[in-house]
């Protein structure tokens, strides 16, 4: 009852347990969901403040270049002075990369139209020819001259960023500009500067650098970073990563448009000049787009992959933690067992003891108080006292056994043994229970059988235990058949004891051999034993390089087949 009462709580506690363990499995599930989505959320928008910054240091570096080479023509110096004088401070000041190629002064002059010098870093050289990488631009210039040439308060000229040279073409807005509807020759004053860019800087050097710093992070590089033209995307101008194209850039998780001159980057002193704002305003056409993409596939593939790991990391917990649960329920189980077992065993073995006891001192008693004179019943008083003091001696025996063994002290001594014997002798020593039970004991053995190399002592317990379970095991006035034989081209020897008793259910067939282990029908029937000798059994059987095994029947008996290694040959016993 108690028992019963112990295991249900037991089990309400694993219950209860297991509950707890799916509530908290279901509530991490949605709670990493929550905290991904919100992940998500965060790096979106980091993501894109970085993609931001990143297109607005580059683009301020065009703006720099724009309000940098802005010449006065109320000033003093020569423009070729002041040009010096600003190539001269930015090459000091600058610092990282330098888009800036090469300087072109293009004016307006009244009789040869276009005319073209190059900065050389100290003045100005007039050129008789456009250089090749801006020729194209010299028809542009012509065609908006013609076009505008009422309209100079209009920006005139191509547009400020020339992606495929590429070039800047500042305006020069602080000369002295003409009046509206003026002619081409009060015009002299309108010039503009062509600043070449270096390319090679702006993709390799320039847009990694920004990239590095903003995008990428420290030391990590989840994301891949691209820029494509803005009128074609299926261009690529840059890829953080050599080996993506176009394509891999599609839906990316942030992009903006890059390469253009923004009103943001002017102050308001500049912007105060009408013709700079125009400039601005009516140019703003970014040539490139800023795309990242995570490394992931996207951003949301990012934080589904991390999501699962850490799915996948407490899950791993909360299953070790079920596990270690587990193992704890099934050890206190298996101490369980073995302490009743172990209880059982202590009832058993003073069973045991006291009956051949209770007969001993009766016997004495009898023999003490001379009630028995006839000569025939002293001899018989003498032989029952013989046979209860060996069942105590092997009772005694065997626990000793088993001590030993437990605490790793059993030595065996390996000696030539003829088993031939030694069943005999487990077939007479157990005659008190064949009589008792009407069992009847059939040897089937040749006449020669090879010997084994083993402990005399340790290998006659093993046929006294296995025969005297037969017996004791057997439906009264069964058989019982011990069968011995060379195998294995007599290297081996079986041998085998079958019974015609009622058989071992399967489920406990696992358990035999372990120590105290009883049968649930011999304890039923209340058969005399300890549950150590089928244990004891094995260890001897395993020490001397044999093995043990069992086929059992219900209802049809049981054979336990054991195999020993058989000794050199030559060394036969004989019948
Ligand atoms: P004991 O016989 O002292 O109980 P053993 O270790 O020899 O202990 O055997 C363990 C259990 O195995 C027995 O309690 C019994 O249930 C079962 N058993 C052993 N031999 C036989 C057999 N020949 N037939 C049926 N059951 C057996």
């Amino acid at each position: 009852m108690t028992y019963l009462r112990a295991n249900r709580v037991q089990l309400a506690g694993i219950v209860v347990l297991a509950g707890l363990l799916f509530t908290l499995a279901i509530y991490q599930y949605t709670q990493l969901g929550e905290i991904s989505e919100l992940e998500r959320e965060r790096m979106g928008r980091t993501l894109g403040w970085a993609t931001s910054v990143t297109r607005y240091e580059f683009d301020s570096e065009l703006a720099d270049l724009y309000r940098d080479f802005q010449v006065d023509d109320r000033e003093e110096e020569s423009f070729a002075e002041q040009i010096a004088a600003r190539y001269n401070e930015r090459i000091a000041t600058i610092e990282g990369p330098d888009i800036l190629d090469k300087i072109y002064w293009v004016q307006l002059d009244e009789e040869s139209g276009l005319v073209i010098q190059e900065f050389t870093g100290v003045s100005l050289d007039t050129l008789d020819e456009w250089p090749s990488e801006i020729a194209s631009l010299k028809a542009e210039f012509a065609d908006q001259l013609r076009n505008n040439e009422v309209q100079f308060d209009l920006p005139v000229g191509p547009l400020p960023l020339q992606d495929e040279i590429p070039a800047l073409v500042i305006q020069q807005v602080l000369t002295r500009g003409p009046r509206p509807r003026e002619t081409l020759a009060d015009l002299k004053s309108i010039s503009w500067i062509i600043a070449t860019l270096h390319r090679d800087v702006i993709v390799e050097e320039l847009i990694p650098a920004l990239s590095a710093e903003h995008i990428f992070g420290e030391g990590d590089f989840d994301y891949n970073v691209g820029v494509t033209k803005a009128d074609d995307p299926t261009s690529l101008v840059y890829s953080s990563d050599p080996a993506l194209t176009a394509a891999s850039f599609a839906d990316p998780d942030a992009e903006r448009t890059m390469f253009a001159l923004r009103i943001w980057h002017f102050n308001q002193r500049v912007l105060t000049n009408r013709r700079i704002w125009r400039v601005v305003e009516e140019s703003v056409e970014p040539k490139w787009s800023l795309v990242v993409k995570h490394q992931a596939g996207s951003l949301e593939a990012a934080v589904a992959t991390a999501r699962n790991r850490s799915l996948a990391l407490s899950l791993g917990v909360l299953l070790l933690l079920g596990g270690a649960i587990a193992m704890i329920v099934v050890s206190t189980r298996r101490a369980q067992r073995l302490a009743s077992q172990q209880m059982e065993f202590v009832a058993g073995v003073s069973h045991e003891l006291r009956t051949p006891l209770a007969v001993i001192r009766a016997a004495g008693e009898n023999l003490a108080d001379e009630v028995v004179h006839d000569p025939d019943k002293t001899r018989q008083y003498g032989e029952l006292i013989n046979k209860e003091g060996r069942r105590l001696s092997n009772m005694v025996e065997r626990v000793l056994l088993f001590a030993r063994m437990r605490s790793g002290n059993l030595q065996f001594e390996y000696l030539p043994v003829d088993l031939l014997e030694m069943i005999d002798d487990a077939i007479a020593s157990n005659s008190a229970w064949t009589d008792e039970r009407s069992v009847t004991v059939a040897k089937e053995i040749p006449r020669l059988l090879p010997r084994v190399v083993g402990d005399p002592a340790a290998l006659s317990s093993v046929l006294q235990n296995l025969v005297s379970n037969a017996v004791k095991y057997s439906r009264r006035g069964g058989t019982v058949t011990v069968q011995a034989r060379a195998v294995n081209e007599d290297k081996e020897l079986q041998i085998a004891i079958h019974d015609q008793g009622d058989g071992i259910p399967g489920h406990e067939i696992p358990h035999l051999f372990e120590p105290f282990f009883r049968g649930k029908r011999a304890r039923a029937a209340q058969v005399q034993g300890s549950g150590l000798g089928l244990s004891l059994v094995k260890r001897v059987v395993e020490a001397h390089g044999g093995h043990i095994e069992v086929v059992s029947t219900p209802g049809a008996g049981s054979t336990f087949l054991v195999q020993l290694p058989a000794a050199a040959s030559g060394s036969e016993g004989a019948r």
